[in-house]
């Protein structure tokens, strides 16, 4: 402490301030503390980071708020604003390898997605939403010629931001940019696993140009520092990614001090659906990519594949073989696609699961640990499942699926929509108006048609049910970042 050299295994040499990040400066947790983050491929600590209390909050919350009043929100024009993300999109390009390596260490994704995958769409994001920031204006509305209204969108100023730790930088990029893009300022908490890359982040935000005090980074864990900022009096508004249990406190918390804003991004158990006149090869591919992707470390994870009977055998054939084939393993490696679970409590949770699925279903496929150390676990896949079986209905977050077929089509509608969370869906088939109805009746915020997970700023992303509130990405994001103030102007009606 406080620098943290790392010597990546790709032979990259790093420097990671571990501290927390406020007001443009890296500080010690006024108590002093620190905790470990540990590398998930061999489960040894990587080396201490500051740990946030409710009274580092509080600095990182006046440092917001002075810069919202004095440098940021309206004081800076939106092409400014726009000016400092596109700046810090060309830096994250610049750092694409460390970022990437970083990232790699910390979170235990493989290298290679980690830079093609992670930092890219970081930058995109960034880009994007710098594209945004003067372009969010208000509407004139014409109601007569006796009046003027219209409405400024307006920033709403200090957010709290909270992020997990399965893609911590472009969770990241996810919660700046609109928030920035539309004059707020930001308290964010790095999730416990995973605080190194957004640290290194904060050294590129002071290379770009940001004032101090418009971007604070604290680290930290979730009942401590992150039940600070969703209590805080001073904090405007909130944005959580992460599980639906902590989701509902969250806004226990909101709802009990100051009604601050929320809006919430939780979990999921999404259906695949695989119709028999899908192109099989590419229906296996995307499916086996929906579900095992960053090790089954993602909210909208294709968790429940429902396969047309007439061709499930075929299915399970390719899709076991496809599985079997996927490289899990040191995330340095040129060629590994699935690296450890995050942390050993993620392995555990994991683990109970497969056991559960033991009992209740057949385990066609993996269910057990990969090599001797860190927290690598094969592809898994479970068969003859019964609809209210635990593996079947909860979010499992590691790369364990469940396969049924259907025959049905009625039916599968109903199974598919029987559950809690509403976070995404996917349907393949090469019949255009079947795959597009089936779309339109899954209850999910995104549902994607022959393929799965992709995701581009352009585009809305976040769910119905249990699966959260509000929309991240794309323009509708800005909705959740600002205020819509009317504003009625008299031009010659007379007092009555
Ligand atoms: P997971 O169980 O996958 O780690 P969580 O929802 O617990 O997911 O964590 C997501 C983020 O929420 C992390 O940054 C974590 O520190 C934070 N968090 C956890 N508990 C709380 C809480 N009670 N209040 C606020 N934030 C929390």
């Amino acid at each position: 402490m406080p620098t943290l050299n790392l010597d990546l295994p790709n032979g990259i040499k790093s420097t990671v301030q571990a501290e927390l990040f406020i007001n443009n400066k890296f500080v010690p947790a006024l108590d002093g503390k620190t905790f470990a983050t540990v590398n998930p491929s061999n489960g040894k600590e990587i080396g201490q980071v500051a740990e946030a209390s409710a009274k580092d909050v509080d600095v990182a919350v006046k440092a917001a708020r002075e810069a919202f009043d004095t440098v940021w929100g309206e004081n800076t024009p939106g092409d400014a604003r726009g000016k400092l993300l596109m700046k810090l999109a060309d830096l994250v390009e610049e750092h694409v390898d460390e970022l990437a390596a970083i990232e790699s260490l910390d979170n235990g994704k493989a290298f290679s997605i980690a830079k093609g995958f992670d930092v890219a769409a970081v930058a995109a994001n960034l880009r994007y939403y710098g594209g945004w920031a003067d372009k969010n204006h208000g509407k004139v509305m014409e109601v007569d010629t006796k009046r003027l209204n219209y409405t400024r969108h307006e920033p709403i100023g200090v957010c709290g931001q909270i992020i997990p730790w399965n893609f911590p930088l472009l969770m990241f990029a996810w919660k700046l940019g609109p928030a920035l893009a539309t004059g707020n300022t930001i308290v964010l908490k790095t999730a416990e696993q995973t605080p190194l890359s957004a640290l290194k982040m904060c050294e590129l935000i002071v290379e770009a140009g940001f004032p101090a005090g418009v971007v604070n980074v604290v680290s930290g864990f979730g009942p401590v520092a992150g039940a600070a900022i969703s209590q805080h009096m001073d904090i405007d508004k909130i944005a959580f990614t992460g599980s639906t249990l902590v989701g509902r406190n969250i806004m226990k918390a909101a709802a009990s001090t100051n009604l601050k804003k929320v809006t919430l991004e939780l979990g999921g158990k999404s259906p695949n659906i695989v119709f028999k006149d899908a192109d099989l090869d590419q229906a296996v591919r995307w499916s086996a990519f929906g579900i095992m992707f960053n090790h089954g470390q993602c909210c909208c994870a294709g968790s429940r594949v429902y396969v047309e009977e007439s061709i499930y055998d075929q299915f399970m054939e390719k899709m076991t073989a496809y599985c079997k084939g996927l490289q899990v393993g040191d995330p340095f490696a040129e060629n590994t696609f699935q690296g450890p679970q995050v942390s050993q409590l993620q392995y555990d949770r994991i683990m109970e699961y497969i056991e559960s699925g033991k009992k209740d279903a057949n385990l066609h496929l993996g269910g057990v640990r990969k090599g001797n150390e860190g927290y690598f676990i094969e592809p898994t896949i479970f068969t003859d499942v019964p609809h209210d079986a635990k593996i079947a209905k909860e979010e499992i977050f590691g790369p364990v699926v469940v396969v049924s077929k259907f025959k049905d089509e009625k039916d599968l509608i109903r199974i598919a929509n029987d559950s809690i969370y509403g976070l995404a869906a996917a349907v393949f088939s090469r019949d255009v108006s079947r795959a597009l109805e089936t779309a339109h009746k899954l209850k999910a915020g995104t549902v994607w048609v022959n393929c799965y997970n992709m995701l581009v700023p352009q585009v809305p992303f976040g769910g119905y049910k249990a699966s959260g509130i509000g929309r991240e990405l794309g323009e509708y994001a800005l909705a959740n970042y600002t205020n819509i103030k009317a504003v009625h102007v008299n031009l010659s009606i007379p007092a009555p």
